[in-house]
């Protein structure tokens, strides 16, 4: 008997892998859904996978690295994780994920749109093969919106005022998020503004931005600055694209703020 070749479908807790576990729930019943969980997600990416689950009928199996971030924070010398440095996605997400797999044969599915042109993850153990339904398929990003509302699920919560699921710290917001963290969920904030540290002998700052600390970041004059700016951005976004809907009109402003992709694996 050859050997067999187990199908797995990575959850971020983001609209397109969600879509695409929808999309695909009837064409391979033995799919295993798995989440990566940092254990530093959105309440609202917790109360999205819950409903998904339902809808799907068997559970998301969470994937929790043995060793969480606050461990790998201390072995990486305290410095948080950057776009250069990205430690976190290495061991809180890629490296559960190949761990769940083994060296089973597996048929990983990704749900990169086929109006996107991002690289996939993901792995490059040899007995992953990635695929595409979505881009094989020509699913662009408003049938993406169609497949969620048709199952009852909609969008995560959180694309009210952030693009993208992921720990709540992430390094990839955008100052807007990071006023909208504060204001949706201060005790994240909070949290999160623990985490960035000064070392007065060498002058060193761990922030989760390079430009400004969250302390700064929080001063009254510099949020309504942030809130500013961006109010008018998405004015300018409204006006230029009028068949948009919100949260495009955000991701086009936040995109265009810092060209940085953030990894797949928790965004997709
Ligand atoms: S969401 Fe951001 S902080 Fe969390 S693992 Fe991914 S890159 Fe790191």
């Amino acid at each position: 008997m050859g050997k067999v070749v187990r199908h797995i479908l990575g959850l971020s807790g983001g609209k397109d892998s969600a879509a695409l576990a929808v999309y695909m729930r009837d064409k391979v019943p033995q799919m295993e859904y798995v989440f990566c969980d940092t254990d530093k997600e959105l309440p609202e990416t917790y109360e999205f996978l819950d409903r998904l689950q339902a809808y799907l009928g068997k559970p998301v199996i969470r994937l929790n690295a043995a060793k969480g971030f606050d461990h790998w924070l201390k072995m990486y010398g305290n410095y948080l994780p950057s776009s250069r440095m990205r430690w976190c996605t290495k061991m809180l997400k890629i490296r559960p994920f190949e761990e769940f797999v083994g060296e089973d044969d597996v048929i990983s599915y990704v749900g990169i749109r086929a109006d996107e042109y991002r690289d996939g993850y993901l792995s490059t153990k040899p007995n992953i093969k990635a695929v595409y339904p979505f881009k094989e398929g020509g699913i662009v990003e408003a049938d993406v919106l169609r497949i969620l509302e048709e199952a009852g699920l909609g969008l995560p919560k959180y694309y009210e005022w952030r693009t993208r699921s992921g720990c709540y710290f992430c390094f990839f917001q955008r100052k807007a998020e990071w006023v909208g963290l504060k204001e949706r969920h201060p005790e994240y904030f909070e949290k999160a503004k623990e985490y960035e540290k000064y070392d007065s002998i060498t002058g060193a700052r761990y922030t989760w931005s390079q430009s400004e600390s969250l302390e700064e970041l929080e001063n009254p004059e510099r949020i309504a600055e942030i809130k500013r700016k961006h109010l008018e951005a998405l004015e300018k976004e409204k006006h230029n694209n009028k068949e948009q809907k919100l949260f495009q009109i955000l991701g086009n402003v936040l995109d265009d703020e810092d060209d940085t992709e953030p990894c797949l694996i928790c965004s997709l």
